[in-house]
């Protein structure tokens, strides 16, 4: 088991084992708390999982329902949900939307698309 090793001011040592349900990351914008998969953080593609910028769902949604999202913002935010392991939740939504690359959607389908990721997201737990 892999752990977390804190010294508390009183000099006393806390382990903390590090779980798959454990494990989470604060929202670089609203500061709220987003449980993370960690095993498969490690195991995506990722260049450096521990120096990510992580926005919540609903920010993510604030900021799309401003302004629309373009395909690059889809491919961003897929890409980046695949790092904080999403990856399943992702190809379970090529399947619904009948895709099997994110380039195929139209662009009718962006905000659909963007709004589905991010529910599939949010409704995990
Ligand atoms: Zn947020």
């Amino acid at each position: 088991m892999l752990y977390i090793k804190t010294k508390l001011g009183d000099g006393r040592i806390v382990r903390s084992g590090i779980q798959e349900n454990n494990t989470y990351a604060v929202c670089s914008e609203c500061g709220k708390e987003i449980p993370i998969h960690l095993g498969e953080v490690f195991s995506a593609d990722n260049a450096d999982p521990l120096d990510a910028d992580i926005v919540c769902p609903e920010c993510t949604r604030k900021h799309f329902a401003k302004q629309k999202p373009s395909m690059e913002d889809i491919v961003l935010l897929a890409t980046a949900l695949c790092r904080f392991g999403y990856s399943k939740q992702i190809l379970r939504l090529y399947d619904e939307f009948g895709i099997s690359a994110i380039q195929e959607l139209g662009v009718q389908d962006y905000g659909v698309y963007a709004e589905a990721l991010l529910s599939a997201v949010s409704d995990r737990n």
